[in-house]
């Protein structure tokens, strides 16, 4: 079985935390173990990713480019490998697996792209004065990664970060470590000087959030739980450190009375059950007009039940398992109190226990019909394959209903009314509006919340400015002597 270990200055070192069990969610089974980082190691990771940062920021930049083109090229010829890992190890059907790394990919190339664009400006200053700006790279920046997308998320940071010149210790999630491994193999081949790349595995609530208090950290970037965002910008304030948050959703879903049913349905059926529900951006408040309630819901239901289901390392699975028992558990536990709390019950809501599928973390895709905002299905992110549909009559009344809610992420209107789409669009508080069409995460376009889904915004150029620091500089250039107070 394979061991892996952590990866602090260039080498697979031991971690001296113990060692953890990786599982495949399609059986519980063990595929492989993990070393857990201590403190020492993280103190040595930090040490080593200073260095690390000095190499890094005073290479020409035209050897950082080439470094990383190296690394996009590696990627590619193991993106079979690394989709095989990563469904193995969170369940997503492999297809599934093969887009996001090339998703991931396509993000590296962008930032690859925007490294010798990353301009200042010179701003009108004092007469006899000259004043440019500069954008430096911030230091060391812990990357925190959560479970679902586990290489593609750690892409979206990792990318934007090296290409301003800074350096990493990424800290994935402990159901989902191994990915982000075979990716610093991939850094040392690539070229990438050692220190600037570190991975360090073990539990976020000891090894992550001492990362996070860390004074050799400059920048956090965190993927993950609100709550967790809440706790890592307290222990990041002690040292003023740079911190961005992509958080928590509970994402409107908005079909208006003249949308392509056909269209709408397929798109709101992807839009919740991708990646199972464990999907930030997740669709999963699904209000649909009045007037084609009882058609639109009959049909969705239809094509629920449809989707294929099952070993997600095989081609023609659509819906894969949870990522772990105890996360299956959750999700259930969240249907039941619905449930108590007066939903009903339109389809699913159990675990799938068919003989070929019970040893693992399945879930039936479920549809919850609501009558009332306070059930906890509306308000809490349930990050399953849980959605809960309700009707509306007027523009007002759903705008409500979609800002009814502590997040922001993204919503989805379909309608074919194009002043009505701009004018909803418009009202609805949240960082990504999609019309007629579910994709959000999209390279190039920012990507982030509003409310506590979270600051700032990746995928853009926008995650240029979470990567750097910007300097001005004011030179004076006449002859006129400088004596402020006449001394
Ligand atoms: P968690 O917040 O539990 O964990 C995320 C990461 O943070 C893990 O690596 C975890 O380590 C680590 N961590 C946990 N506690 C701490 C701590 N105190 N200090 C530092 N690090 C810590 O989230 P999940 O992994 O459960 O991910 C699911 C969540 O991520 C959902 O809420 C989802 O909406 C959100 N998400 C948001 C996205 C966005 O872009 N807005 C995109 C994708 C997901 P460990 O695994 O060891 O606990």
């Amino acid at each position: 079985m394979n061991e892996y270990k952590i990866f602090i200055n260039g080498d697979f070192v031991d971690g001296r935390g113990g060692i953890g069990e990786v599982i495949n969610p399609h059986d519980n089974s063990v595929i492989a173990k993990y070393h857990i980082a201590n403190r020492e190691d993280v103190d040595l990771a930090v040490k080593f990713a200073r260095e690390g940062f000095e190499k890094w920021r005073n290479l020409s930049i035209n050897k950082r480019i080439r470094i990383l083109q190296n690394l996009v090229k590696l990627l590619s010829e193991n993106l079979d490998k690394i989709a095989q890992i990563e469904t193995l190890n969170v369940g997503k059907p492999i297809i599934a697996s093969k887009t996001e790394i090339s998703a991931g990919i396509s993000v590296l190339e962008f930032y690859i792209g925007a490294i010798n664009k990353i301009m200042g400006e010179t701003i009108p200053t004092l007469p006899g004065h000259f004043n440019y700006t500069i954008r430096e790279p911030i230091g060391v920046c812990a990357l925190i990664v959560p479970w679902n997308y586990p290489l593609m998320l750690t892409l979206w940071k990792l990318s934007p970060a090296l290409a301003c010149g800074n350096s990493v210790i990424i800290k994935p999630a402990s159901w989902t470590p191994l990915s982000a491994l075979e990716l610093a193999k991939l850094c040392k081949e690539a070229g990438i000087p050692d220190g600037v790349v570190n991975v360090i595995t073990g539990p976020g609530n000891e090894i992550g959030s001492y990362l996070v208090s860390h004074e050799g950290v400059d920048k956090i970037s965190f993927t993950g739980e609100t709550k967790t965002g809440s706790e890592i910008m307290k222990l990041a304030s002690n040292t003023i450190k740079r911190v961005s948050l992509e958080l928590g959703g509970k994402s409107a879903n908005i079909v208006f009375e003249d949308a392509d049913l056909e269209d709408a349905i397929n798109g709101s059926i992807w839009a919740i059950y991708y990646n199972s529900g464990q999907s930030c951006e997740a669709r999963s408040r699904l209000f649909i007009h009045k007037k084609i309630y009882d058609k639109f819901l009959s049909e969705f239901v239809e094509k629920t039940k449809k989707i294929k289901i099952g070993n997600p390392i095989n081609k023609e699975t659509q819906m894969g398992p949870l990522v772990s028992k105890s996360h299956l558990n959750s999700v259930h536990k969240y249907v039941e109190k619905g449930l108590e709390e007066g939903a009903k019950l339109i389809y699913g809501g159990k675990k799938i226990d068919s003989e070929d599928l019970k040893n693992g973390n399945y879930y039936m895709p479920t549809i919850l019909e609501l009558s009332s905002t306070e059930n906890i299905c509306f308000k809490e992110e349930i990050f399953g394959p849980v959605v809960v549909v309700m009707s509306f009559e007027s523009e007002e009344e759903v705008v409500n209903l979609a800002n009814n809610s502590k997040y922001g992420l993204a919503g989805t209107i379909w309608t074919r009314d194009v002043k009505r789409a701009i004018r909803v669009s418009n009202s609805i508080r949240a960082g990504s509006i999609t019309i007629n069409h579910p994709l959000t995460a999209i390279p190039g376009l920012p990507f982030g919340g509003y409310k506590q889904s979270g600051f700032g915004r990746e995928l853009s150029l926008d995650a240029i400015e979470l990567f750097t620091e910007k300097k001005s500089v004011i030179y004076k250039f006449d002859e006129t002597p400088v004596n402020p107070w006449n001394l």
